[in-house]
């Protein structure tokens, strides 16, 4: 089955790749990367803020730099062309592709009792493909990128 444009970043269990951290064509990665650009060599000057302008915020700036170049980094191609990164245990990437179907509520087992999920992702993974399923991919995928994944 072909994947092109709106499908290749929303996974078979309706979650959006393209507003995952790990996703290396995601937004979280581009503006972390821009972020980290505009800040450019600020770790010295945290450090006198944190006198001058007596604000504790700036002592937490090398673990802030840390934590945005790990996001700066992110490698994963997304669902649809790689194993999960996060969710290991997930079984539904090569389950959907067994039964030939794009999404889960394309399949007659929806909802099965086989993705390997915990009680958190299924009622996600329910949620999502049912509003697929309601509004059809398209709409839907413009309703995820309006709304923060997390
Ligand atoms: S496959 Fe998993 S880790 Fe990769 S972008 Fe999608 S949700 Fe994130
Ligand atoms: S069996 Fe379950 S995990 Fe596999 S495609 Fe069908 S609904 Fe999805």
């Amino acid at each position: 089955m072909e994947h092109k444009g709106l499908i290749s970043n929303t996974a078979p269990c309706g979650l959006h790749c393209g507003k995952c951290f790990a996703y290396k064509y995601g937004v979280i990665k581009e503006k972390s990367i821009e972020l980290k650009e505009a800040l450019g060599n600020f770790a010295p000057f945290a450090e006198r803020f944190t006198t001058l302008l007596n604000e504790p915020a700036f002592n937490n700036y090398p673990q802030f730099e840390a934590f945005l170049a790990f996001l700066s980094t992110s490698s994963c191609s997304g669902c649809r062309n790689q194993k999960c990164q996060i969710y290991e245990e997930c079984k539904v990437r090569d389950c959907s592709a067994s039964m030939g179907v794009d999404f889960c509520f394309q399949c007659s087992k929806f909802p099965c009792e086989e993705t390997g999920f915990d009680e958190n992702l299924k009622k996600r993974w329910i949620k999502a493909n049912n509003r697929i399923s309601d509004i059809g991919i398209e709409a839907y995928y413009k309703e995820k990128c309006k709304e923060p994944r997390y």
